[in-house]
């Protein structure tokens, strides 16, 4: 297995401590497994159970919290079917927890016992967690506007806590300077494993379609929020990874969802560019997605394309009702999981066929009023 650089395709042999290339762009992993149905550890009920298609190193040691196989849950928005992917059930409340798992795991084999991240609060936590499961040190620099729920549970897992003030791009500036100085990078953003671990999400969602009996083609659109794109990009390389297994037949419509206040991509859509559009980072109280520059914004716009899908920007009037007619229905989550929904309502009368909505991060994290 091989690192290539997404921005100047340098090489570089597989390992797992790099997180970037040298020129600073982000790396994927070539020559990485893939999805075999006959290989499904069935008994094994936690997102281990895909362990064949992740590019770890034999004989690591699996550092489990227990993430994965999380509901597929049916609903009803406005008057339609729709599924809602749980994913705000995991460990520490978000869908970061895959990434982490596997991402921890390679750190841990290869003997790494200081890491550093930078996060708006879920990532954070999440890497918290995996690291003092894993007996690894974790420092995690914030965005001071971060929630405070998330920066305290950052802090309950052991982990240094480093706040930044200013936007988020000062967090992420601050990290990359510790990073430089000697500290294993653990990006949710950069490293290219975390997308192996945020794949599982298609298996899943595959396994449990076909349990429930529904259409073989599968579902035929999907709703998520988008910021960087880490949960775009693995999402897409796993329905990739089914598809050439011929376990779907089609790829669904891929809808990433954005806070109007901060929406590089939407914007970009919109205009038909093939990279982000240059924005101010706005407040939003949709924090995840709160990122003016993403980094793989290039490879969003290109696999949403691929799919057939659209980004949409979506006011925060909009995604602060959704996050109580969520929680009215029993979906407690944040209002970065509510974003997705929200433009679903945009779409509805467009869309033909199931729609399945990814609720990223737990309502614990920052609670919706009445
Ligand atoms: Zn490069």
């Amino acid at each position: 297995m091989n690192l290539i650089c997404e921005q100047c395709e340098t090489v570089y042999p597989f390992n797992p401590t790099r997180a970037r290339c040298d020129c600073g762009g982000p790396c994927r992993v070539a020559g990485a497994p893939a999805f075999d149905p006959q290989r499904v550890e069935r008994e094994e009920l936690s997102l281990w159970r895909y362990q064949h298609a992740f590019p770890l190193p034999g004989g690591s040691g699996r550092v489990t919290l227990g993430a994965g196989m999380t509901p597929l849950v049916a609903a009803e928005w406005a008057g339609r079917p729709l599924l809602l992917k749980c994913e705000y059930l995991n460990p520490t409340g978000s869908f970061k927890d895959r990434g982490t798992a596997v991402l921890v795991t390679a750190l841990a084999a290869a003997g790494v016992e200081r890491v550093v991240e930078d996060s708006s609060g879920n990532a954070g936590s999440s890497l918290a967690a995996y690291a003092a499961r894993a007996g690894i040190w974790a420092s995690v620099y914030v965005p001071a506007h971060a929630s405070p729920v998330k920066q305290a549970q950052i802090a309950a897992y052991g982990a240094g806590l480093v706040r930044v003030p200013g936007p988020r791009t000062e967090a992420a500036r601050a990290v990359l300077a510790a990073a430089d100085a000697g500290a294993v990078y653990a990006s949710h953003v950069y490293h290219p494993l975390v997308h192996h671990g945020i794949k599982t999400i298609a298996f899943e969602l595959y396994e449990q379609w076909r349990r429930a009996g529904l259409d073989d083609g599968g579902p035929a659109a999907i709703f998520l929020p988008l910021g960087h794109g880490s949960l775009l990009l693995g999402l897409v390389q796993g329905l990739a990874e089914l598809q050439a297994a011929d376990c779907i037949g089609r790829m669904p419509r891929i809808y990433g969802a954005q806070a109007s206040a901060c929406a590089p991509l939407a914007s970009a859509w919109q205009q038909g560019s093939s990279q982000p559009v240059p924005v101010e980072e706005g407040e939003t109280i949709a924090e995840g997605v709160r990122i003016a520059a993403p980094v793989r914004g290039r490879a969003v716009l290109a696999a949403v394309r691929r799919c057939g899908g659209a980004i949409l920007a979506v006011a925060e009037a909009r995604t602060r009702a959704a996050q109580r007619r969520l929680a009215h229905m029993g979906f407690y989550v944040e209002p970065t999981s509510a974003v997705a929904v929200a433009a679903l309502d945009e779409m509805r009368d467009r869309l033909a066929g199931t729609a399945v909505v990814i609720l990223t991060g737990s309502g614990f994290k920052s609670p919706a009023s009445g």
